[in-house]
């Protein structure tokens, strides 16, 4: 009975799921987690949402991948195969009966070998033009992201590498690199204590950052003003002073509106203009004498806001004491994300509104760890530490590190995200590796993205559970969730933080960087960091410590923070520039990371989504998540309070719309776009707006991104997942 057990084992450890990074206490109870309670950690204080304190037990799934897996000679992949089961999921036994099993060395080499044949059979390919790559992921430690770039980039010399930032914030990181010379954010999330106004763009942090939500109502229950602009009246519309409800795809004619007012109004501050940024006068001629009319009265038709409500706004954000930006996927996942993120940076610049307490510009990460997989150097275009491949003497310090021949690294960036499975669709990549990524639910246009992984020579999985991409693999290979593991994650507000093994990974799967060092040495790598099966302990001079020191040598941001040093502290902010640089939570405080020291203001034009509703299909889709789910499911969904919580996929849509097209709430509705159907429950949502309507992307059964549009913004690749035009018929019950 429970009087004779044990007191459950405490470890420390950092919450798996969203950017806001909450540290938190695992209890664990004869190998397995029991009950996980909120620690105080800068980030959340002790506090937890729902997914932190009850979305642990995906680790003990009985789903969980325990052995290697092959794919047998006689199952050929077919992505069909995903959504042909009971109720358009996959049957499990089916998905599982593709497979034989196998030892883990007959596995990597297996892996190792199909990865040899396709680099082999083309020696005289180069760069991007070589047919492998990778994905990696920012649900890994920065320890693990550091070791997958460098075993894609060492192991096949190209930056043919990327992960879910790309889909998520690479238009925001693309601006900010353009205007400011950093892609991070420059204030912590938890200074919105600190505003005066706080303005939420794009986001819905009551869901997907609940704990930084928290701190916002906070903020508002000690007067700060909220101002939130979203096409979906969110929970948050209920703590904010002003909610801005504009037109799906509109942002730029908004930000643009109240920049106009702001430089019209002389509400700029012009000192700050002067000492802190360039291209000021040509900027202001595009927006004032420019051919276009950005007054209020004439963005008002596009955007939908009155032109004295935005008045109203502007004002108000230019003028307070001090007012903060937050955005999220609503800014960034357009064909014009870059652009909307470059008016939000105008709007910080031309009021001065950053480096100071209670300012500047957070675009909210994601996932816990995209901060830093995309610090460690898990994208195409830069080594660690953001520095350009394009740059010989960054990567000459690469190849040093690394003990590649001097000239081996290309000088041109990789391909992305969605240009590598286009390029597996073309023939063109023909294998790749994949670490805890599930682009056959993540990505854009998935009936394509699933034909592309279908279609590789050789595709190697590494993850923890059967995913919809695992099961296009022809290896599988049995990782670690993450509370069984010991490594760094930083968070968004790049705060760096420690996460400790908790429990045992099951049967035979092994611990991530183990596999990736494996896989090193069978590609003909001479890696030496005698990384455990099981994962590595924290102890100064583990095997996952070395590796962060490693890494460190190549990040200026982190030098300062040796792998001691995080063990002693758990949290400290970078930059960190030396031993003793307490960190820095707020950057930019007398000059930018740019040459001249000075940020860029950077006009831009009005362009409408790369889709427009019309007679075929007259509404918009804007997909997102959901408080218990987490983006592709693949956690929250085996999980068992979280799933009790949504167990089905839903479509959302204004009453109005609703009762125009004739369709019942709680019946099923057929959604279809030019490029996928899905059918699932209908939900009657007054916070649409009328003509949209909305679906989480976590349900392979229907999944949205059967639907959504792979048009990309040409700045940064990320493609316009939030817009496309859909038309919503009922279905008659079965
Ligand atoms: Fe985890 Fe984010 Fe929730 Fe915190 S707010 S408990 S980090 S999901």
């Amino acid at each position: 009975g429970s009087y004779a057990q044990a007191a459950p084992i405490r470890v420390e450890s950092v919450c798996p799921f969203c950017g806001v990074g909450c540290q938190l206490t695992y209890q664990v109870n004869d190998g397995r987690i029991v009950q996980v309670d909120g620690a105080p950690g800068p980030a959340n204080e002790g506090r937890l949402c729902v997914k932190g304190r009850f979305g642990f037990d995906y680790a003990h799934s009985p789903q969980r991948l325990t052995v290697p897996l092959i794919r047998r000679a006689d199952a050929p992949k077919d992505p069909a195969i995903l959504t042909r089961g009971p109720g358009g999921r996959a049957d499990a036994a089916a998905l599982r009966a593709q497979f034989r099993e196998a030892s883990w060395d007959e596995a990597l080499d297996f892996a190792a070998v199909g990865l040899r044949r396709v680099r082999d059979a083309h020696p005289d390919l180069r760069g991007r033009e070589v047919p492998i790559a990778g994905f990696g992921s920012a649900k890994g430690t920065n320890e693990e992201a550091y070791l997958f770039q460098k075993l894609i980039r060492s192991a096949f010399l190209t930056h043919n590498v990327d992960h879910c930032t790309r889909l998520c914030h690479a238009s925001s990181v693309a601006a900010l690199f353009e205007g400011l010379g950093s892609g991070a954010v420059s204030n912590p999330l938890r200074d919105v204590e600190q505003a005066e106004l706080i303005f939420v763009i794009g986001a819905n942090p009551a869901q997907n950052h609940p704990v930084g939500a928290s701190w916002i109502k906070n903020a508002v229950e000690r007067r700060a003003r909220l101002v939130l602009a979203d096409p979906r009246r969110t929970e948050l519309a209920r703590q904010s002073w002003r909610m801005l409800q504009f037109q799906p795809g509109s942002d730029v004619a908004l930000l643009k509106a109240m920049l106009q007012v702001i430089v019209a109004e002389g509400l700029t501050d012009p000192d700050f203009i002067a000492a802190r940024t360039l291209d000021f006068d040509a900027w202001r001629a595009e927006l004032i004498d420019g051919p276009v009319d950005y007054s209020p009265e004439a963005m008002a038709p596009i955007c939908g806001i009155a032109p004295d409500l935005i008045r109203e706004v502007a004002r108000a954000y230019a003028s307070s004491r001090a007012s903060m930006i937050l955005w999220g996927m609503g800014v960034a996942q357009h064909s014009h994300g870059t652009d909307n993120a470059r008016c939000l940076i105008a709007l910080a610049l031309l009021t001065g509104q950053i480096g100071r307490p209670g300012t500047g510009l957070h675009p909210l990460r994601g996932q816990n760890n995209v901060q830093g997989a995309s610090d460690a150097g898990l994208i195409p275009m830069f080594l660690p530490d953001y520095h350009r491949v394009t740059d010989p003497a960054h990567r000459a310090a690469a190849e040093a590190a690394w003990g590649l021949p001097g000239g081996s690294l290309p000088d041109q960036p990789g391909l992305t995200v969605v240009e590598i499975i286009d390029a597996a669709c073309a023939g063109h990549i023909r294998a790749m590796l994949i670490q805890g990524e599930n682009p056959a639910m993540s990505d854009p246009d998935s009936a394509h993205a699933r034909a592309g992984l279908a279609k590789l020579q050789h595709l190697v999985v590494q993850d923890i559970f059967l995913t919809e991409t695992a099961a296009l693999a022809d290896v599988i290979l049995p990782a670690s969730a993450w509370p069984e593991k010991t490594g760094s994650v930083t968070n968004t507000d790049r705060l760096v933080q420690l996460g400790r093994k908790a429990v045992a990974c099951p049967g035979e799967a092994r611990a991530d960087a183990w596999i990736t060092e494996q896989l090193a040495r069978r590609l003909g790598l001479d890696w030496d960091y005698g990384i455990a099966p099981d994962g590595s302990g924290a102890e100064p001079g583990s095997a996952i410590g070395r590796v962060f020191d490693e890494m460190r040598s190549l990040m200026p941001s982190i030098a300062g923070l040796s792998w001691g040093r995080l063990l002693a502290q758990r949290a400290v902010t970078h930059p960190v520039l030396t031993p003793d640089d307490p960190g820095q939570p707020i950057v930019f405080v007398d000059r930018f990371p740019t040459p001249s020291g000075k940020a860029r203001l950077v006009p831009v034009g009005l362009l409408p989504p790369a889709e427009q509703p019309d007679v075929d299909y007259p509404l918009v889709l804007i997909t997102g998540r959901q408080l218990e789910h987490w983006h592709t499911g693949a956690m929250t969904r085996r999980s068992q309070v979280l799933d009790a919580l949504e167990p089905r996929p839903s479509v959302s849509l204004h009453p109005d719309t609703i009762a125009r097209l004739g369709l019942r709430p709680g019946g099923l509705a057929r959604v279809r776009s030019r490029r996928g159907v899905v059918e699932l429950a209908l939900r009657a949502d007054a916070g649409l707006p009328v003509g949209s309507c909305f679906i989480p992307f976590a349900y392979v059964e229907a999944a949205a991104n059967l639907l959504t549009n792979p048009a990309l913004d040409p700045w940064a690749k990320i493609a316009e997942v939030k817009y496309c035009a859909v038309r919503v018929e009922p279905v008659a019950q079965r």
